[in-house]
């Protein structure tokens, strides 16, 4: 460890610490590992501090022997308010960087060559935009590689499947999922050979030919795209035969599970992801999402942001110790979890989490010729494509009436832009919907969760 330079120079984690450090920390002793993580805190603090001008206001008279707890909590309306104060980098503006998103075949490209792009969903307002710098990037190279595997025999007999990995995800985006893919072909000869984005918009049929064509060795991606191959399989038309069913993104509910398991018999994994954090939990063998807490923290509080030490935790608190360009510290996720630090049978000491539903069920339209299922995040991602939204949500009640809520400068022109593109969608699966603008604003359910797409609720 001792000869692995941390950082490349930038306050970028370097690759081979990375590597190093991922393995070496699940080696190490609970005091080791205590003070290990102390040391990556203080590390994106200090830089913080340092390099954003926001954090330098936040953290005014602020000396190392802090708590985290003694740290202001943030959230992201108010730190995309001061976008070019958050960020380290004083060369980055908002404006370039939505320039840059304008042109969608930049999705997984690097911004003035050192960052990559993403923006979030907005669940509790307008979506964030994320930079990754490298260090990021190598950080979650390194967990995937060391995390995603049951066991070392799995990871070496996907080797020997020459790493052919098919994500099932949406592209263009400017999504996680897609992003990291496509820019990890254009740097790693294994990935640019071994992975291939399966784009969910494509029709079912053109995925089943392609992915019978690309036989992986790992299938991965959104559980409600994953599913519905799945029952492509289980009819007999989908013919793969992967070692590893990788779920992300998306909730994975028991159903979908299920469908998974019967249709390619091997455990689907689960993992917990977020576009501020990359990684933040990966299931064990005995189905529990352990946390990476070598490089992220996760606080999980009530609605009223008072600590929750173990169980029920209304959202939670993020710090990212490996992204040094926009530094997430004490970042609230409206994520609602179950929070574990009662060990586990698998061995790792780590703390795990259960997280609740974030999609709804499939959205049950008529079509010309009977009912036809419509995966709720392909609706959302359409939707999310368009950038003059700040909020949006759409939900289908009876007779095909799709009632979308808007929050944007422009509400006429906006709508018009979401119309066309779900209604072109909609009518290439057979569909005609009455598409209508909502004169309610975006809100949660009766429940208080918000979920951007959804069914109306039976009257
Ligand atoms: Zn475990």
């Amino acid at each position: 460890m001792k000869n692995a330079p941390i950082t490349n120079g930038d306050g970028e984690i370097s690759a081979l610490y990375a590597s190093k450090m991922v393995p070496a920390y699940t080696a190490m002793d609970e005091s080791a590992r205590a003070a290990y993580r102390r040391k990556q805190l203080l590390r994106i603090v200090r830089y913080a501090k340092t390099h954003s001008p926001l954090f330098a206001d936040l953290y005014a008279g602020l000396d190392d022997d802090f708590k985290l707890s003694d740290l202001p909590m943030t959230a992201k309306a108010g730190l995309m308010e001061r976008f070019e104060d958050w960020v380290t980098d004083r060369t980055v503006t908002l404006d370039g960087v939505q320039e840059f998103m304008k042109n969608l075949s930049n999705n997984g490209k690097l911004f003035l060559g050192k960052y990559l792009v993403f923006r979030t969903s907005g669940s509790t307002g307008a979506p964030a935009v994320i930079l990754y710098d490298k260090g990021m990037i190598h950080v979650t190279d390194a967990i995937s590689w060391e995390r995603s595997y049951p066991t070392l025999l799995d990871r070496n007999n996907f080797f020997m499947r020459r790493c052919k990995s098919a994500a099932v995800c949406a592209d263009p985006g400017f999504n996680l999922g897609s992003g990291m893919l496509i820019y990890g072909k254009s740097v790693n000869i294994f990935k640019r050979f071994g992975s291939r984005l399966f784009d969910i918009f494509d029709p079912i049929p053109e995925l089943v030919a392609g992915l019978n064509r690309f036989q992986p060795a790992m299938f991965g991606g959104y559980p409600s795209a994953m599913t519905t191959l799945a029952k492509e399989q289980l009819a007999g038309r989908l013919h793969i035969s992967p070692l590893l069913v990788i779920s992300c993104g998306e909730y994975l509910s028991a159903n979908m599970k299920e469908t998974l398991e019967a249709a390619f018999g091997r455990r689907t994994i689960n993992t917990y992801l977020c576009t501020e954090s990359g990684a933040v939990a990966n299931e064990c063998p005995f189905g529990h999402m352990h946390i990476h807490d070598d490089w992220i923290v996760m606080e999980p509080v009530d609605s009223e942001n008072r600590p929750v030490a173990r169980g029920r935790a209304d959202k939670w608190l993020l710090t990212t110790m490996c992204n040094f360009i926009q530094p997430i510290i004490r970042y609230e996720v409206t994520d609602r979890i179950v929070y574990h630090d009662e060990g586990c049978p698998c061995g790792r000491t780590t703390p795990w989490v259960e997280v609740e539903g974030r999609t709804s069920d499939a959205l049950r339209f008529r079509g010309e010729n009977g009912e036809v299922e419509i995966i709720p995040s392909l609706i959302y991602i359409l939707l999310d494509n368009i950038s003059e939204a700040r909020l949006f949500q759409a939900i289908l009640h009876d007779e095909n009436k799709l009632e979308i809520r808007l929050v944007a400068n422009d509400r006429e022109r906006t709508f018009e832009k979401a119309k066309a593109s779900i209604g072109e969608y909609l009518a290439k699966n057979g569909i005609r919907a009455h598409i209508y603008l909502s004169d309610v604003p975006p809100g949660p359910d009766k429940s208080g969760k918000f979920i951007h797409v959804r069914n109306a609720p039976k009257a």
